[in-house]
């Protein structure tokens, strides 16, 4: 059986966000209500989806396009599954430094290698982001081989979220959200809050796709400038929450029927400042590389014609499993919590 523990923190974005608004409540006569999702949330992985799209060339874009909303809502899929489907949370991160000091060094880039080195138990245990973004790359392209609708947009979107959550600094580490330092809540602000507050002011001219000779070390180094940038994230937070005075760090914001406390404005901004930006520049890496992802699945299906493939809708099927998948996720009783 999977580590319980590998369900509760599955750390993806906004999710734990509403964990963190909606349980950190104070004393409020108004009733604390769960967040809904779908109005707020899960900022992050539908915008670098919905991004990636404008910059794949001409021959994709067409059919991408006029899939944008599909590729744009499914982007959180992976997140509605994580407590439903066994297997499913591991594939969000990787607690690299549950493998040392030099773990870069130590973990063999090659799935069949780790598992050799250190048996399949034990990656599954601490996560396999870097395998599953390879992985999920084949199954896109086995998908784009037989012209399969369905199956390029689920893949596509799928794929830009597990490339979304490597380039989270948090994914990266076993102190994914500051509970080793005292800095509980930090995944939140760092992959939510801070997304939320300043997306809309963020520049996402990232430039064009491009091919990828080796999807499994661009996904090794997407988690390995993720993890350089943790001693940053976690450091300046504390640096900023020594500096100020504590009603400052957090505010209260009206939710739907319920008054939640959530980092202040004032102090995403200065951390933002401290970080130099680190947010808006992980999202824009992020952007170009789903795009540059779905590109090379594509290339190395051969570049099949797309423009066959427009004009026809997913298939009443998989709108039907998508849709019993939201019905579960509405209804699970995990829904808004994560991380711890
Ligand atoms: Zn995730």
């Amino acid at each position: 059986m999977a580590n319980w523990s590998n369900y509760l923190r599955s750390s993806c974005l906004a999710v734990f966000l509403l964990l963190f608004t909606s349980l950190v409540s104070f004393g409020s006569p108004l009733p604390i209500k769960p967040v809904n999702p779908a109005v707020w949330g899960f900022y992050g992985h539908k915008r670098i989806n919905r991004m990636a799209v404008f910059t794949l060339p001409p021959e994709m874009f067409g059919f991408f396009k006029e899939n944008l909303e599909f590729i744009t809502e499914h982007a959180v899929d992976p997140d509605k599954r994580r407590y439903a489907v066994e297997g499913e949370a591991q594939r969000h991160y990787i607690d690299i430094d549950h493998y040392g000091e030099h773990a870069f060094d130590s973990v063999p880039r090659r799935w069949d290698e780790a598992i050799a080195k250190y048996t399949e138990d034990t990656l599954q245990a601490y996560g396999i982001v870097p395998w599953h973004i390879y992985f999920m790359k084949f199954r896109l392209q086995k998908a784009f081989e037989s012209k399969n609708i369905d199956l390029i947009l689920k893949y596509a979107s799928e794929i830009g979220h597990y490339i979304g959550d490597s380039h989270v600094p948090l994914h990266t580490t076993e102190n994914y959200n500051g509970q080793l330092t005292g800095q509980r809540g930090i995944h939140g602000l760092w992959e939510s809050r801070i997304v939320e507050l300043s997306a809309e002011d963020y520049d996402y001219f990232v430039g064009k796709s491009a091919y990828v000779q080796s999807v499994l070390d661009f996904a090794w180094d997407a988690v390995e400038e993720s993890n350089n940038a943790v001693d940053s994230v976690l450091r300046f937070e504390k640096l900023l929450t020594d500096s100020l005075p504590a009603d400052m760090k957090y505010t209260y914001e009206q939710r739907g029927q319920a008054l939640i406390q959530t980092y202040s404005k004032e102090f995403c901004d200065a951390y933002q400042n401290m970080m130099n930006g680190m947010v808006e520049r992980r999202m824009r890496q992020a952007i170009i590389a789903v795009g540059s992802i779905w590109y090379t699945a594509w290339v190395d299906a051969g570049q099949p014609d797309l423009s066959s493939l427009t004009n026809t809708p997913p298939s009443p099927e998989l709108l039907k499993e998508l849709q019993e998948l939201e019905e579960m996720y509405q209804h699970s009783e995990h829904k808004g919590t994560i991380c711890d």
